[in-house]
């Protein structure tokens, strides 16, 4: 309790990667917003990012801080892959909870070392893993009931079973952890300790997309669907402010976006961690080009890079077609961006038309709430399983084709071809019933994720319970 105000107490421990580190901040900003006493803890590298994110709440009296612990994890670029050994901050995360005792914390999985202490205090801890329920839904029935060695080969389809939905999958589009159990890495299993014996789980989600599923969740574990947490960010200031500080000040995207007719560009990016290998850069420049559609692509991090080529900037410049960027920039068609883009912004304009994304349920979600249909490119982690969501599930998206699942730090398989690329843009981007049925159901699911987050909604009623449920196990514990 906050001995001040007398309010819940709650900790958010992020980890530092951006799919992670970003959703965990709206989260705390979120039960901030209803009241709860929400402190972000944080180290020094990563503190300035989350101030950031935070100010304009503080400004508006609510209560929201960041606690930044003494010992640090060196990476202040938002791409920490779940492999990061975080246990540094082990000691000083000891101290801080036995100062404060919170009423509860919301622990990141990629945190795996964290459980023993918070049961050693007995302070209740959430799990947060950063996806939604038909992803979880989908792993853990492959995990229990799939044999995977019936199979006769990685591209041989098998129906995922006792989903509400018929989902079919193939055992290249899964996560090495899930191809047999001595893939399990130790890390792996410390996650699955880290939520065993937890208070439960809070979800970024909302009822309204994915209630069959949520049902599930919630009936094997106690769950609080809180999302979608991004939609915390009302103000282009507060977009903006989301990660990294954008590569594009926010007048020029804005000005090239008004610039264009509604539902016309299609905004191309890969999330935080994904490196694109040179050879699928090219292909997509190729296939973007050919299409002759608008668009604005994030270059992220190239393989090249990581690599160690020395010759790379890490800009993925060099590995762009001869004159690609020139053409695209004289004749207005498209916009590359290097580093971070300003995502909400861009995704909530009326010009974009459509969203090329790696499927990270950020992203996903994120594109969803804009109401905007999707290109979906899946990659790693659960990427494939949200692909299934979006596609076949909500029918609000089409496939690139691509098959072969790689973990962020991997060679990559497969490269999408030029052709494969212009097919799913010429396809999305097009005026055709079809595009104009999918735009139809991502406005509705649009719809209901705002509603979800307004005082009378589901993930507003989620929020409230988590924090009256705290309160109640307060006054229990001060009653003896
Ligand atoms: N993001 C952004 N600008 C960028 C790249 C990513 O704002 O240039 C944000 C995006 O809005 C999302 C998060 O970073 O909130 C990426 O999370 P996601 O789960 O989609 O993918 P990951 O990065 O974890 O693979």
């Amino acid at each position: 309790m906050n001995p001040i105000t007398g309010s819940v107490e709650m900790f958010f421990f992020p980890f530092i990667g951006g799919g992670h580190q970003i959703p965990m901040t709206d989260t705390a900003r979120v039960f901030a917003s209803h009241g709860a006493s929400s402190t972000i803890i944080a180290t020094p590298s990563n503190t300035l990012q989350i101030q950031n994110s935070i100010t304009r709440d503080q400004q508006s009296g609510l209560p929201i801080t960041v606690h930044t612990l003494s010992a640090d994890i060196a990476d202040t670029d938002m791409s920490a892959g779940p492999f990061v050994d975080t246990s540094a901050l082990l000691e000083p995360l000891r101290q801080l909870l036995l100062e404060r005792r919170p009423d509860c914390i919301v622990v990141d999985m990629f945190h795996r070392w964290a459980g023993e202490v918070m049961h050693e205090l007995g302070i209740p801890r959430m799990v947060f893993t950063g996806n939604g329920c038909f992803p979880r839904c989908v792993q853990e029935n492959i995990r229990n009931h799939v044999v995977l060695e019936n199979l006769t080969s990685d591209s041989e389809p098998f129906v995922v079973p006792n989903l509400p939905d018929k989902i079919e999958m193939t055992k290249s589009q899964l996560p090495v952890f899930l191809r047999g159990p001595s893939n399990i890495p130790d890390r792996m299993k410390a996650m699955k300790q880290l939520e065993e014996n937890s208070f439960g789980a809070v979800i970024n989600s909302f009822r309204d997309l994915e209630p069959a599923y949520a049902d599930i969740v919630k009936k094997r574990n106690k769950a609080w669907l809180v999302g979608p947490v991004s939609l915390c960010n009302r103000t282009a200031a507060e977009k903006t402010a989301r990660g990294k500080p954008p590569t594009i000040d926010e007048q020029k995207c804005l000005k090239w976006l008004n610039s264009k007719k509604p539902n016309s560009v299609l905004y191309i990016s890969f999330g935080s961690l994904v490196q694109l290998p040179p050879e699928q850069l090219k292909e997509i420049a190729y296939g973007l080009e050919a299409s002759e559609k608008s668009f604005i692509w994030v270059v992220g991090k190239t393989r090249a890079r990581t690599l160690k080529d020395p010759s790379e900037n890490g800009s993925g410049e060099k590995w762009l077609p001869e004159g690609f960027e020139e053409r695209m920039r004289d004749s207005g068609k498209g916009l590359v961006l290097r580093g971070w883009a300003p995502q909400l912004l861009i995704l909530e304009h009326g010009a974009i038309g459509g969203f090329m994304t790696h499927c990270g349920w950020n992203s996903t979600l994120e594109g969803l709430s804009a109401g905007v249909a999707m290109i979906t490119w899946p990659v790693s982690a659960e990427q494939f399983s949200n692909e299934k969501l979006v596609t076949e599930v909500l029918r609000v998206g089409v496939q690139v084709g691509s098959r072969e699942w790689v973990s962020w730090d991997e060679e990559w398989k497969e490269v999408v071809g030029r052709e494969k690329v212009e097919l799913a843009v010429r396809r999305l981007m097009a005026e055709s019933e079809e595009v104009e049925g999918m735009r139809r159901r991502v406005r509705e699911i649009a719809g209901k994720a705002r509603r979800a987050v307004e005082e009378g909604g589901t993930s507003y009623a989620d929020a409230e319970a988590l924090i009256q449920e705290l309160k109640a196990r307060r006054l229990a514990k001060e009653e003896g």
